[in-house]
This record gives C-alpha cells, sequence and structure tokens, in this order.
C-alpha cells in the first residue's frame, strides 16, 4: 500500500504567510487572492470562495495532483477551470473546491507561489504606460526575475499566458488589471520578497479629503442604501482624479464581479429615488455603489462583506493614481465575459452563504 500523502513540511508556516497577507487590506480584499505550496506532486491551494485571512482557524486549502491538472490546461481539457477532477479525494476532508486560479498555481515550477491583489501593483497595472512604470520600479530589486501578463480573465485564459512563460521561472509576475504573484522555494523566501517588491512597488495615496456623512446619511435615506462603513471607502469620490478613475470604467475582475461593470453617479442636486428611476427605465439593475460627487460612497444595503470590501479596494487603487495618468480599462467585452462566467457565479453564492444571505 502507498504510504498516504501528508501535508507538506513547513505547512505551518505557509498557512502563517497566507494568513499575513490575508489580513493585509492592501493585499487582500474579501475572498481575493490565493497560495499554493506543491510537494511530491501535490499541491495545496487556497479553495474557491474561502478567504486567506482564514488560513490555519478554517480548512481553506485544498489538495490538487499538478501534473495531470497542468496536461489538461496546456492541451485546452476544459477541466482544467474548476480543476475538481484532479483533487485529492482522500485528503480533502473538507470537500472544497480548487480556487479558480489554481491552474496557474500549478504551472508555475516554484514549489511556494503567493498570489493577490495588491493596490500598490493595481494602481501601477491599470495604466497605459505600465510596463515603462514598472520597469523603474522593479529595478530597485534587480536580483529577482520578473516578467508582466497581459490581462486575461481569470481561470484558463489567464493561466494560459502564465504558463507561457513558465519555463523562465518568474519570481515576480505582474499580472495586468489584476494583481501580482510572488513566487519562491521557500515560504520564508517568498516572504521576503513579498517585503521587498511590496516597498518597490509603493505608493502613497491621497488621503487629505473626508467623506461628507451627514449629506450621505440624508440622501441614503430609505433608498435601501447606505453610506460605506469604511471611512476610506469615501476617497474614490473625493478629489477630481480619484472620481474621474472611479467612474471611467472598470479597472480589475473583482471589482465587477462583486459590484458589477457599472458604479451609479449621483449629481448635485438629484436624489437615490430619481436615480433608481432612470435605471428602472433603461431596464438595467440599480448599481451596488453610487458615488456622491465630492461627498462620498453610498453602498447598497444587500452587499455581502466580500462585496462591501471591494469599494474600499477601489478606493486604495484610485487614490494612488497620479494626476497625468491615461487608464487602461478592461474595456466592455471583458466586462461580459466576467458577468457570464459559472466558477464566478459560484463565488459569489459561497461569499452569500458565509454572510448568511
Ligand atoms: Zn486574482
Amino acid at each position: 500500500m502507498p504510504a498516504p500523502i501528508s501535508r507538506p513540511e513547513g505547512f505551518e508556516h505557509f498557512l502563517a504567510l497566507s494568513r499575513r497577507i490575508g489580513r493585509d487590506i492592501l493585499k487582500t480584499q474579501g475572498a481575493g487572492g490565493n497560495t499554493s505550496i506543491k510537494q511530491d506532486g501535490v499541491m495545496w491551494v487556497k479553495a474557491s470562495g474561502t478567504w486567506l485571512s482564514d488560513a490555519g482557524s478554517k480548512d481553506i486549502m485544498v489538495p490538487v495532483e499538478v501534473a495531470p491538472l497542468v496536461e489538461a490546461l496546456r492541451a485546452g481539457d476544459s477541466r482544467a477551470e474548476k480543476a475538481t477532477d484532479f483533487v485529492v479525494g482522500a485528503l480533502n476532508a473538507g470537500n472544497l473546491r480548487p480556487s479558480i486560479e489554481a491552474s496557474f498555481h500549478a504551472a508555475l515550477q516554484s514549489p511556494v507561489v503567493a498570489h493577490y491583489h495588491c493596490v500598490n501593483t493595481l494602481a501601477h497595472a491599470v495604466l497605459e504606460d505600465r510596463e515603462a512604470r514598472l520597469a523603474e520600479r522593479i529595478a530597485r530589486v534587480r536580483d529577482l526575475n520578473w516578467t508582466t501578463i497581459p490581462y486575461r480573465r481569470p481561470g484558463v485564459p489567464l493561466a494560459r499566458e502564465i504558463e507561457k512563460v513558465a519555463d523562465t521561472r518568474p519570481d515576480v509576475l505582474v499580472l495586468f488589471n489584476h494583481g501580482i504573484i510572488v513566487c519562491g522555494n521557500t515560504v520564508e523566501e517568498v516572504a521576503e520578497r513579498i517585503e521587498r517588491v511590496t516597498a518597490a512597488l509603493a505608493i502613497e495615496p491621497r488621503q487629505d479629503a473626508v467623506a461628507d456623512m451627514d449629506a450621505l446619511a440624508r440622501l441614503a435615506e430609505g433608498s435601501g442604501f447606505k453610506p460605506a462603513d469604511d471611512p476610506v471607502s469615501h476617497r474614490a469620490a473625493l478629489d477630481p482624479i480619484s472620481l474621474g478613475a472611479s467612474t471611467g470604467g472598470s479597472l480589475y475582475p473583482d471589482h465587477v464581479i462583486f459590484l458589477g461593470a457599472e458604479i451609479g453617479i449621483l449629481t448635485a442636486g438629484s436624489t437615490m429615488s430619481e436615480l433608481a428611476r432612470v435605471y428602472e427605465q433603461h431596464g438595467t439593475p440599480m448599481p451596488k455603489m453610487v458615488i456622491v460627487p465630492g461627498k462620498g460612497v453610498l453602498m447598497s444595503e444587500t452587499l455581502t462583506p466580500g462585496g462591501e470590501v471591494m469599494a474600499r479596494c477601489l478606493a486604495d487603487v484610485v487614490t494612488r493614481i497620479p494626476d497625468e495618468a491615461t487608464i487602461a480599462y478592461i474595456g466592455a467585452d471583458a466586462e461580459y465575459e466576467l458577468t457570464h462566467w459559472e466558477a464566478e457565479q459560484y463565488r459569489q453564492a459561497l461569499d452569500r452563504t458565509a454572510a448568511g444571505r
């Protein structure tokens, strides 16, 4: 009888790193981000819909066989999308489903891989001239082998793009309009690289403006909306550059997945019921997030914590975008692809379950 496959060496350290990434709001928002560790052909990767911040306190890692998953990805086999067929059943006591990003973790050859939606990375990676801006920043960590990946929908399309560069064994991958991947041979090496890369990419946000909470409360009354709980979330609405960047289009996938492609804008002098009527007349659903220029942000009361935190992420990104920059939004086709995608609907359903809705 073959020896049972056990958890990799250093698994507790791996969980601790995952938890640290998950608890840093500038790196992870809600169920975003995922980590993996490989040993003896098996990869333990974060499960779909779970939160990295729960690593260690809840069972959030699911074991997956690496070789057949990479083979499926290369062959264009549709089973690579959910990766459920490659789960090591005997070890998956919690009956978890792998992250929709499991396939790129498998494609990358490094034993330890951390992927997260770092707001400092995003503030560079959503700009037209990102290659030049990133090159200047990453020059500060010259010893690391880094590369950039064009925007693709998370899941197989993104994993196939990443698989193309896997043979070069990159240490850092910046995913345009998405986030970052940091790789290494050990948990300690990845942790150390994350520190240095984060420092190299850091941008000081605009943070002087303060929301008009009284005005927001008045506007929200009886509308099914409420002022965003997190004071930082309002900053998406408070200065002209942040406001322009927030309302010009969709910047990255998780925003679209949790808040939709449309952000409402409540212009001066109009009310929430007037705005709701405009959407009703167009036969489109009312957006879950409404920006009140110069005042702050209103959020639908039906939002889950996973949705609510996406407003904070948006503010953290747009307040780091410089004023002279041109933004590369993901565009209408990418938005459509994200809103008509079964795997993400599963993640949203999990998020609602976790929130008790
Ligand atoms: Zn991601």
